[in-house]
């Protein structure tokens, strides 16, 4: 989409600071970072959000962005300390940008509940 941020890091038009990348899903760090360690992993494919996603294409690729998630959390080195992964929907959710993604938080101990 044209004018979604996210699909402009994507295809590279916008800089971001890439930390990994697959045919499905790509993985840069936050500009307003929340944690030490606060990566966003998105799909290429352009969703608005995870209530588009509840069909079989749709697990596919969270399927994909979660397991890139997974594995940035690995190459990070927050295995082992532990992290988080949050997808934040609609606008109780505390979605900001509609295009589908996963906050990787890590680095320090993260409260419980969320604001
Ligand atoms: P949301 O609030 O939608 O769950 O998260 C959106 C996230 O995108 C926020 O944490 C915000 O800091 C981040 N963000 C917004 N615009 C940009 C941008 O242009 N580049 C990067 N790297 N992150 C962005
Ligand atoms: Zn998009």
């Amino acid at each position: 989409m044209a004018d979604c941020i996210f699909c402009r890091i994507v295809s590279g038009e916008i800089p971001a600071t890439i930390v990994a990348r697959t045919p499905d899903a790509v993985a840069f760090r936050d500009l307003n970072p929340q944690a030490p360690t606060h990566v966003l992993v998105v799909p290429t494919k352009h969703l608005a959000g995870i209530t588009d996603a509840d069909d079989d294409e749709g697990e596919r690729i969270l399927g994909r962005t979660i397991r890139l998630a997974i594995q940035v959390g690995k190459s990070l080195g927050l295995s082992e300390g532990g992290y988080r992964l949050v997808m934040n929907q609609g606008n109780d959710g505390g979605q900001s940008v509609f295009h589908l993604h996963v906050h990787l938080l890590g680095g320090r101990r993260l409260t419980w509940p969320p604001g």
